[in-house]
């Protein structure tokens, strides 16, 4: 019988070649490999017998990168599976494009994340170009259709005189040639998004038609510090693209700028490296924060003019090894009043929530989620939903987060000795109809709501559990008499929010055998629908997803559940009692509905809706939200 050959891996000869693990520990692990019933990455069999550490690894892995196929190098990371690659090897070869190309097309990985990878492999920066970073000296003379052709901008020039040219693809030879006719003799290259390179050049086609209109005027803003500029711009696109807070982070060899949005942090950019200074020193001095001093970490406020809006940005820089690293965090003073219909309820969702739970005049509702749930906007469009001319709604708050015309609110304040305690003393004094605590807290909280609930209030407050029966049983542990949760607690809504599917570049895929069995569905389910992913783009930040929808598990108590509930019956039972006699959906159901219509992914449902047991048939869920 002839002999296997012995396994080879590409990614193991180079971590040999980098010297973490020996040619002797690579040939055991891939018998190892080769052994094993699950499949496993070798990174990770190399970290179970303990030859080395998964980040001595990956560095290595990233030190090889040029030598490596890209395909490899994700699946070893971990990126993408290997039945994802075979996918778009195929692809590959029926079509005759690139791997990469073929991987975003088959909705393995989005552009942004490819690009990344990209520029990892042959160890270059990567940044997304803009107007405003651009050193307009370097354009002199230069015809911005010719770089338009050839797909590249200059940005940067260093103290060296090194010039930094983004361009969109770095295995054209037509590029470097391009270059050389520009006369860029000492230069280096960063990997950016093709479109964002174009849309640069645009940019600066009609900058140069203004400045030819408006004359001498036009021409002395181009003189404008450029550090301005870039600043400006790094503010400005964090505020248009919704960003909570920049991160500009200086590394060995570059400056990393990410955004945090819809709660992900998404690398933006990287910058060159003697940019780090001027670009902090510009931060400290918006901030009015002292610039000479770089040793200790320091905090301030910047109020930022974006357009016509005033925007508060609070800033904290913190002293690194590599230098300064700063984080402006953006205060969003304007939270929009959402309606009910707008809160991503599906319509028989919101016929129940409306008729069995806001139109009823008594009783206790809890919104329960964690911090970032969206508990607070749902909160708030129940309460203007209530808010007429014939009802009193007073509020205890901690804070008030939005003021709505007609309604009493109040804000805690411990200083002034305004605490939660004597506010719930006074409040049902004031003879209202409907009652808003801020947040269950503590027994006393969940006490002065239900007592209010007996004596005829409508009573909505938050809470801080995971799902919907865990708010019930917090109660019970709370030792508030269940006779007394059982008579008096309406509803239960427990949320979440997950990222949409980026509008713009929604893209039809099939999802893996992988995807499918996570969240509890059947492949053979899963097929006879479509399914959608973002591609990434220029109005997603190439994430593929812009703006998130929240997904719900609307309990509405009846006799069945409050009865466990007087029996003190376990978590598992009250949810099949739930699910069996009130119809409930949980938010896994409702996001897996959600990512049926087209709206999100099951990785968002993965990520970050809670794991409950007997997810019903595919087309159930479908029917029950509709
Ligand atoms: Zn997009």
């Amino acid at each position: 019988m002839e002999k296997a050959p012995a396994p080879r891996s590409a990614i193991g000869d180079a971590m040999v070649a980098e010297g973490v693990i020996t040619a002797e520990q690579l040939k055991r692990a891939l018998k190892v490999q080769q052994l094993l019933e699950e499949p496993k990455q070798l990174v990770d069999v190399l970290v179970d017998l303990g030859y080395s550490n998964r980040k001595a690894l990956t560095d290595a892995i990233a030190r090889r990168g040029s030598h490596l196929r890209l395909g490899d190098m994700l699946v070893e990371q971990g990126i993408i599976t290997t039945e994802a690659l075979e996918m778009a090897l195929a692809t590959q070869r029926d079509r005759g494009i690139r791997v990469g190309q073929a991987l975003v097309e088959v909705g393995a990985l989005n552009e942004r994340t490819l690009l990344l990878n990209v520029a990892h492999q042959h160890g270059v920066p990567y940044i997304e170009p803009s107007m405003n970073m651009i050193d307009m000296d370097l354009l002199r003379g230069v015809s911005v259709d010719f770089l338009e052709r050839n797909i590249f901008v200059p940005v940067s020039r260093n103290e060296e005189g090194r010039v930094t040219i983004v361009v969109g693809d770095l295995e054209r030879p037509e590029t470097t040639e391009a270059i050389k006719q520009l006369h860029f003799d000492n230069f280096t290259f960063a990997l950016g998004p093709e479109d964002a390179i174009l849309q640069t050049l645009k940019d600066l086609k009609n900058y140069a038609k203004t400045r030819e209109k408006t004359g001498a005027r036009g021409h002395q803003a181009a003189e404008e510090d450029s550090t301005v500029q870039l600043v400006n711009h790094l503010i400005g696109s964090a505020i248009d693209e919704k960003a909570s807070d920049i991160h500009i982070e200086p590394m060995a060899h570059m400056v990393r700028v990410r955004y945090r949005i819809d709660g992900v942090l998404v690398y933006k950019t990287d910058l060159p490296p003697d940019l780090l200074p001027k670009l902090v020193s510009r931060i400290k001095i918006m901030a009015e924060v002292n610039i000479s001093e770089h040793q200790r970490h320091q905090g301030g406020r910047i109020n930022y003019l974006h357009g016509d809006k005033e925007i508060d940005l609070r800033l904290s820089v913190y002293v690194t090894v590599h230098g300064e690293s700063c984080v402006l965090r953006i205060l969003n003073k304007e939270m929009a009043l959402v309606t009910l219909d707008q809160l991503g309820m599906t319509p028989t969702m919101l016929e129940r929530f409306r008729d069995d739970v806001l139109d009823l005049p008594t009783g206790v509702v809890l919104i329960t989620g964690p911090t970032g749930s969206g508990k607070t906007t749902t909160l708030y469009s129940s309460i203007d939903y209530c808010n007429e001319v014939g009802r009193k709604i007073i509020t205890a708050e901690d804070p008030v987060e939005f003021t709505i015309e007609g309604i009493v609110q109040c804000s805690m304040n411990e200083k002034i000795g305004r605490t939660f305690a004597n506010t719930l003393r006074e409040i049902v004094r004031q003879d209202p109809d409907v009652i808003v605590l801020g947040e269950i807290r503590d027994k006393e909280t969940a006490q002065v709501a239900i007592q209010a609930a007996l004596t005829g209030h409508k009573v909505y407050s938050t809470f801080h559990t995971e799902d919907t029966i865990g708010g019930l049983l917090r109660l019970i542990d709370m030792d508030i008499e269940t006779f007394l949760i059982s008579s008096t607690v309406i509803s239960v809504i427990a949320q979440r929010l997950l990222r949409r599917i980026c509008e713009h570049c929604s893209t039809p895929y099939s999802p893996m055998a992988k995807e499918a069995h996570a969240v509890g569905l059947k492949m053979e389910e899963v097929r006879e629908y479509e399914f959608k992913k973002g591609r990434g783009c220029s109005h997603c930040s190439y994430t593929g997803y812009r703006g998130r929808i929240a997904v719900y598990e609307l309990l509405v108590l009846n006799e069945h559940v409050k009865q466990a509930i007087l029996e003190k019956r376990t978590a598992h039972e009250i949810r099949r009692l739930s699910v069996e006699t009130t119809g409930l959906v949980s938010m896994r159901e409702d996001g897996i509905a959600k990512v049926i219509r087209g709206i999100t992914t099951f990785d968002e449902v993965l990520k970050h809706t809670p794991r409950t047991f007997g997810i019903r048939p595919l087309r159930q869920v479908i029917t029950l939200c509709q």
